[in-house]
């Protein structure tokens, strides 16, 4: 007799509700939406990596602890190796972080990069989003509150709001918070401020980056934490073996030795931040927020959210719909491109309003 079998009588609770991670089918001309670099590598970062790729034993298993990438770094941030750990993604390191020390609540503000809450409900822990302010601050206070019982993630700059917290707020939640604060740096780099000084002075601090956006990797999935000894013994248990596959190593390292060449696409970047965000106010309906990263969030009045992305589609251009109740009504996020980029943009936006 054959058993009937209910795949969903199997799953675990957390996992129901939840949906597979959806990316845009899109076959626009302008790409828009998720904070990639919009310039290519330089080719001479490429032919040295097509030059090293070839001596690679790709019938081998890659370095565990991706060491050639771990040295070159900790000379980059001036850390001992032994605090660095990399992986595929800054996203596998929270899921990491969460399996490694998640003991209840992960608590965050809100709104903010959409993984913690997720991968909280994938480790089976219980997210808790605590509102930012009006003016998009900390609620330090509330945090601190509930935090003490799991692990804190601050984004620094934060996503999708764009804003730098105050430095005194988060080293409050450090200090007064008995539990780990995971400070997420993924734009640093655009954002010139780091918390990473204050690692060694914290035991419970982890700075989280990623060579996704500045370094512009993101196709190769590379991400680093860096924390005291004793956090990075504990997550070296958790972390999959073989996780930084040698390509994405081999990049990487060559990627960071070159870090001259990316400075000026990095400046280039800010200063059309700066250009778009000013070009943004002058549009009548439009109110554009200060932004520290590769990416503005502005909201429009006059329209629905999701009608203004639906029409930049239909105009070859995707940014992102962010159009929930709350602090992000009527609101959408825009990745900073190449000039010639944005300006299409400003000029469709322009046309539609
Ligand atoms: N943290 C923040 C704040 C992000 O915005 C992102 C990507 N959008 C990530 C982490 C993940 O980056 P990755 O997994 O590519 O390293």
């Amino acid at each position: 007799m054959k058993l009937r079998i209910e795949i969903k009588d199997m799953l675990r609770e957390e996992i129901r509700g939840l949906l597979p991670y959806e990316v845009v089918p899109f076959k626009g001309k302008i790409k828009l939406d998720i904070m990639e670099n919009p310039y290519d590598l330089p080719s001479a970062i490429k032919d040295e990596f097509l030059r090293e790729l070839k001596k690679l034993s790709l019938n081998r298993y890659p370095d565990p602890t991706a060491n050639g990438l771990r040295v070159a770094l900790s000379l980059y941030l001036n850390v001992d190796k032994e605090m660095i750990i990399l992986g595929n993604g800054s996203d596998e390191l929270i899921l990491d972080l969460l399996l490694t020390f998640g003991r209840g609540k992960i608590v965050y503000p809100e709104p903010t990069f959409a993984m913690y809450g997720i991968l909280a409900k994938i480790a089976g822990q219980e997210p808790v989003g605590i509102p930012l302010r009006e003016d998009f601050g900390l609620d330090a206070e509330s945090i601190l509150k509930v935090g003490q019982e799991g692990i804190i993630f601050i984004a620094y700059p934060n996503n999708p709001t764009g804003n730098l917290f105050s430095q005194e707020a988060i080293i409050r939640i450090i200090e007064e918070g008995s539990c780990l604060v995971v400070v997420d740096e993924a734009y640093c780099e655009f954002s010139g401020k780091t918390l990473l000084p204050f690692v060694k002075k914290y035991p419970n601090l982890i700075v989280l980056r990623t060579f996704s956006k500045a370094f512009g990797l993101a196709g190769a999935r590379v991400g680093y934490l860096v924390a005291n000894k004793e956090i990075t013994d504990e997550i070296l248990k958790v972390k999959l073996p073989y996780n930084l596959n040698a390509i994405s190593q081999l990049l990487a390292t060559i990627t960071l030795k070159h870090g001259d060449l990316l400075r000026e696409r990095i400046d280039k970047i800010k200063s059309e931040r700066e250009r778009v965000y000013k070009e943004l106010q002058e549009i009548p309906g439009i109110i554009p927020y200060p932004s520290k990263t590769n990416f503005i969030l502005f909201k429009v009045e006059n329209l629905r959210g999701r009608d203004l992305f639906d029409l930049l589609v239909k105009e070859g251009i995707l940014i992102r719909n962010l159009s929930n109740e709350g602090l992000l009504r009527n609101s959408l996020r825009l990745t900073i491109g190449k000039p010639g980029e944005n300006d299409i943009f400003l000029e469709s936006l322009k046309k539609i309003l």
